[in-house]
């Protein structure tokens, strides 16, 4: 009996040694882009332990015993797709306008789990969400990081901040007797003192960065698309107190004036930049600004601007004159060594089709590494993850994705992504699963 007793527990403890030392996950990956190294390597094993990635190794290793291997080596393998501009709580439609007086915060982050899901299975293992409703990103970041529900790794702004009347003021255009007079909470700052505050409700809201509208916007229902609605000392103040916090800020601007004083003020990142002219190019190569291009979300708005009654008419002008410049801005800044990261706006285009953005990247003179570098390293350094994530490498996690044809051939292979894995964990496997 007492024998008994001694093998099983001899037995127990050899099985919890072998989970401990051996428990690793090998992956065979045929060609390895890496996100740093500007050439892909072939045949080579990616080794990880729990939620990191701890080794790469030339030729397929066999695995120990307790180790599992996942076989990809009749694919092209990449790191976790990184998009540095989304919209995760909302997808544009011809009702949109209408649903802000009909939705709920509970709505919101409902339709927030469901496309963090559809985001994930497209390959985008990280994600930077540039302003929403009712802080539903920050929830979800939280439900994600408790297992509770499905997506990428999020890092949330949550409401984006603007001055009265600007590009994220969300009263734009309401009846006075519906919009009331927003304030810092809501995201509406006029002053320094108030532009500080808004920043403070925002740690104080759990989100991750700010986002402002240093200019008008497209979207928005008021009449310029590109006038500078920040004054200096609001910026000043507005990155200062940011600072203090430890966020970064990325600013939304399509015109140069606000462009040009956000990047004096020191943001980290000009999204869209549709009007950059020579000298904010070289006021960014200066500052290290990131350009964010979402040319993506340029192409949509100029093709529903040509659906009649898809925009109110306010919007549907700016739509049809602003979205078409996006790639050829992208395209000029590319090739005056702006530095460039990867982003979308995902949800004024459809969710899940976030890779369609490196074929206008590449369509505009990037070539193909480049492009994936923008959404891997390159986003990770605006992020300053570089040590976490945008790499296989030993140390960061193990988010890792495959697509069958190799994208340096043909980039459009980046939308059909075969296989998904967030932290070690596999999350969508084509390959051995079937079709999910
Ligand atoms: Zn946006």
């Amino acid at each position: 009996m007492a024998g008994k007793i001694i093998g099983w527990a001899a037995g127990a403890l050899l099985a919890m040694l072998a989970q401990s030392v051996g428990a690793r996950t090998l992956i065979h990956a045929g060609h390895l882009i890496d996100g740093v190294s500007d050439k892909s390597r072939s045949t080579i094993t990616i080794v990880i332990d729990g939620e990191r990635i701890t080794g790469i190794e030339d030729g397929f290793l066999k695995p120990d015993e307790g180790d599992t291997l996942i076989d990809l080596s009749t694919q092209t393998v990449l790191p976790g797709l990184m998009d540095m501009h989304t919209h995760l709580d909302h997808q544009n439609n011809s009702r949109s306008y209408l649903e802000r007086f009909t939705l709920n915060g509970a709505d919101y982050a409902l339709m927030a789990a469901h496309y963090a899901k559809v985001t994930l299975y497209a390959g985008f293992t990280t994600v930077r969400d540039l302003g929403g409703r009712y802080n539903a990103a920050i929830a979800l970041r939280k439900a994600i990081e408790r297992g509770e529900a499905t997506g990428p790794r999020i890092f949330s702004a949550g409401k984006s901040i603007a001055t009265t009347g600007g590009h994220g003021d969300p009263t734009n255009n309401w009846a006075e007797i519906l919009g009331g007079d927003p304030g810092p909470t809501d995201g509406v700052v006029d002053g320094p003192a108030e532009a500080s505050q808004a920043v403070r409700q925002r740690y104080k809201d759990g989100a991750d960065l700010i986002k402002i509208t240093a200019t008008g916007g497209i979207l928005s229902p008021a009449a310029s698309g590109q006038n500078p609605q920040f004054q200096q000392e609001e910026l000043n103040a507005l990155i200062a107190t940011a600072r203090d916090y430890g966020f970064h800020v990325a600013a939304h601007a399509h015109g140069a004036e606000g462009m040009k004083r956000a990047i004096r003020a020191g943001v980290r990142s000009i999204e869209h930049g549709t009007f950059m002219d020579d000298e904010t190019m070289a006021l960014m190569k200066k500052h290290g600004t990131y350009f964010v291009p979402t040319i993506s979300a340029g192409k949509f708005v100029a093709e529903k601007a040509a659906e009649p009654g898809y925009f109110p008419e306010i919007v549907r002008a700016k739509a049809a004159a602003i979205g078409p410049i996006a790639q050829t801005t992208f395209a000029s800044a590319y090739e005056k060594g702006v530095t460039i990261a990867f982003g979308t706006d995902s949800g004024v285009g459809p969710h899940g089709s976030n890779a369609k953005e490196f074929v206008y990247m590449v369509e505009g003179g990037m070539p193909a590494m480049e492009a994936i570098m923008s959404a891997t390293s390159v986003a990770a350094g605006l992020l300053e993850q570089t040590d976490n994530l945008g790499s296989i490498r030993p140390g960061r996690y193990a988010d890792i994705i495959a697509v069958i044809e190799d994208p340096l051939k043909e980039i459009s292979a980046l939308q059909e992504v075969s296989f998904v894995m967030k932290g070690g964990v596999v999350v969508k496997d084509e390959i051995h699963r079937g079709k999910q």
